[in-house]
């Protein structure tokens, strides 16, 4: 993984300058220093302590979502988070989010849950808390927390029901279990809307005004009719080995104006995934979107360290395309897992 150094600015000790350090992987080096020609970190935001702030008080927020300000209708009551508490987030909280927007949000949030499906109940914060049950729709495969052990003690159990359906392959040679299983149902345009939500919540008050657009697809429950439009492609990166210790997300904006590449990208990382979304229909951007130029949307590196990778193995890139306005049901899900031995405990009493 990328390493975030902080280092006070020279003279002005209120200010903290933040690198994000680390080395390319070699089979990403192209796509890395092609995406870094255009892009430079404009915003990062990461679930620790250092990025906690003081919120504004309720009587003198407004919701950057839809423009509620506090009233009597409008309390501002729900606690709302910057980024979901489902992907890990703990303690980036909202003051720009009002109650309505809340819970629509925590409408999509729930699609992206079923969308990440057993692979939240099987990271290590859930291995310990164990505050989550996978359990899949046909109810065969759950994934809990083992019973039998202490609450710090990261010990997951999985339960396979019905033989018939082959719920793991063991490949011993490359110690490897995947785990077969399904997604509950969900929608993928509300899954492609958390993601948005996320990203119009990490860009500076300055931007705001350039994404109406954006802002209007969130709220709107009116399909997408472009099911081809590259803007609404997320591309995924996996990586093998530990998950990243809390979720992260930087901001990148263009360095050039004149550049034919949308003014920001997101990066989105937690657990074991890199999210690239881009920020869509940016006012700035229009003069590309003349018919005659070729717009392109620069693929992002995984930032994950080469010694990492060389540890536990290269991050495989995904194209996801949640333009579809439909339900999806029994989508196929694998999750794979390493280890480093195995025991037959029934020999050992
Ligand atoms: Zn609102």
């Amino acid at each position: 993984m990328f390493r975030l150094k902080f280092t006070e600015m020279p003279g002005n000790p209120e200010m903290i300058n933040r690198e994000f350090i680390g080395n390319p992987i070699d089979e990403f080096i192209e796509v890395y220093e092609r995406f870094t020609s255009f892009y430079a970190i404009k915003h990062l935001i990461a679930d620790d302590e250092l990025h906690k702030r003081p919120l504004t008080p309720k009587k003198n927020r407004v919701c950057r979502f839809c423009g509620a300000v506090y009233s009597t209708v409008e309390r501002f009551k729900s606690k709302a988070h910057l980024l979901p508490e489902l992907i890990g987030n703990k303690n980036l909280l909202s003051d720009f989010e009002c109650d309505k927007c809340n819970s629509l949000f925590g409408r999509y949030e729930n699609d992206l849950a079923n969308f990440l499906g057993a692979s939240r109940a099987f990271h290590i914060s859930n291995a310990k808390s164990g505050h989550l049950k996978f359990k899949s729709p046909d109810k065969t495969f759950i994934v809990k927390k083992d019973d039998e052990v202490s609450t710090d003690e990261a010990k997951l159990r999985v339960e396979s029901h019905q033989e018939e359906n082959n719920h793991f392959t063991l490949d011993a040679e490359n110690k490897k279990v995947t785990f077969h299983t399904i997604r509950p149902s969900y929608n993928p345009h509300n899954v492609y809307k958390a993601f948005l939500k996320i990203g119009l919540s990490v860009l500076p008050d300055t931007c705001i005004t350039d994404y109406k657009i954006a802002f209007a697809i969130l709220q709107s429950a009116r399909k997408n009719e472009e099911a081809d439009n590259p803007l609404f492609k997320l591309n995924l990166y996996q990586h093998p080995g530990p998950a990243f210790p809390s979720p992260m997300v930087i901001l990148f904006e263009k360095k050039q104006k004149t550049d034919a590449v949308p003014t920001h990208i997101v990066c989105l990382m937690f657990h074991n995934y890199t999210y690239q979304l881009t920020l869509p229909f940016n006012e700035q951007d229009k003069w590309m979107f003349d018919g005659k130029k070729i717009v392109t949307v620069p693929n992002m590196p995984p930032f994950i360290d080469k010694h990492f990778a060389s540890k536990f193995g290269i991050p495989k890139g995904n194209r996801l395309n949640f333009n579809f306005d439909e339900l999806k049901r029994n989508e196929k899900h694998d999750i794979t897992c390493t280890f480093e031995d195995y025991t037959d405990t029934r020999l050992q009493e």
